[in-house]
């Protein structure tokens, strides 16, 4: 029987992919065989060394995802270099942390802009391809933030239950036509975007005792739920969020 998390021949765009959970989730893909496209605005090098160790092909494409601006070139791109685009990851995002009495207009502009919309509107650019070949997968990156209120992240929380809409909206119209759109929801992960948690001891301890795996997520614990999202696998799962969360819901 043939494996259906082979994603040999399958080429992959990962936004964010320099680091922590895009990071992650690039190598993971290219262990199953799948090319990598990494998307983002600082060195992809790290990367592109992890993914060819692997054994995958690797192309970097430069963009600022603070805009739409760069969505259509980065498809343009991606189909000129690798002819196809078959798995979408929109991971990069941000998160600015004030309390919601004191939250800004730019901060809340910023991270609704790349966590949401520019997430949307590269969805729809890659979508064109899939859907003309009746086959895709996208995967957002959610958050326990789209199923929880959280404090101090307004616009993060905002921007992550969206995602999770968008999500369910994009699964119901075009499941029919071949396309998977999922989500996957980690916990708290060890990653830049969690720095300022885990350097105040009071909410880092009381994180942990609420996780009860017993210990924070590393990127390479995203890679299964990616691969299995990614891949034939999941061909009858359509407008999920999955949470990879040590059992934090559960609690
Ligand atoms: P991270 O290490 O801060 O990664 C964020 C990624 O987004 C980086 O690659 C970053 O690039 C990229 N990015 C940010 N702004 C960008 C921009 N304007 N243009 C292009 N790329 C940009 O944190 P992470 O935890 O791995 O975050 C990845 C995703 O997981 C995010 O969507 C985050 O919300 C989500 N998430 C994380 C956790 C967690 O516990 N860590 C939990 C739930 C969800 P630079 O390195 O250049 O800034």
């Amino acid at each position: 029987m043939a494996n259906p998390f082979d994603l040999s021949g399958r080429t992959a765009v990962v936004t964010g992919a320099n680091t922590g959970i895009g990071q992650g989730i690039a190598v993971a893909l290219a262990q199953a065989g799948a090319t990598i496209v990494a998307v983002g605005r600082s060195s992809m090098d790290e990367t592109g060394a992890l993914v060819r160790q692997a054994g995958a092909e690797f192309h970097a494409i430069a963009a600022d995802l603070g805009s739409i601006d760069p969505v259509k070139p980065i498809v343009a791109e991606t189909l000129k270099t690798f002819g196809s685009i078959d798995i979408l990851v929109n991971n990069a995002g941000i998160v600015r942390r004030a309390d919601a009495i004191d939250f800004t207009e730019e901060d809340w502009d910023a991270v609704m802009s790349i966590n949401l919309k520019t997430a949307f509107f590269l969805t729809q650019a890659a979508a064109h391809n899939m859907l003309e070949k009746g086959r895709g997968k996208v995967i957002n990156i959610a958050s326990m933030l789209s199923f929880q209120g959280g404090i101090r992240i307004p616009s993060y929380t905002a921007s992550k239950s969206g995602i999770a809409g968008l999500t369910k909206l994009l699964a119901c119209e075009w499941a029919v036509k071949g396309v998977n759109v999922n989500a996957i929801a980690p916990g708290y992960f060890v990653t830049n975007n969690t720095m300022a948690l885990r350097e105040d001891p009071e909410r880092n301890s009381s994180i942990l005792a609420r996780i009860p795996a017993g210990r924070w997520g590393s990127p390479a614990d995203i890679g299964g739920a990616a691969v299995f999202l990614a891949s034939s696998a999941s061909d009858y799962v359509h407008g999920t969020v999955l949470p990879v969360d040590g059992g934090w819901l559960a609690r």
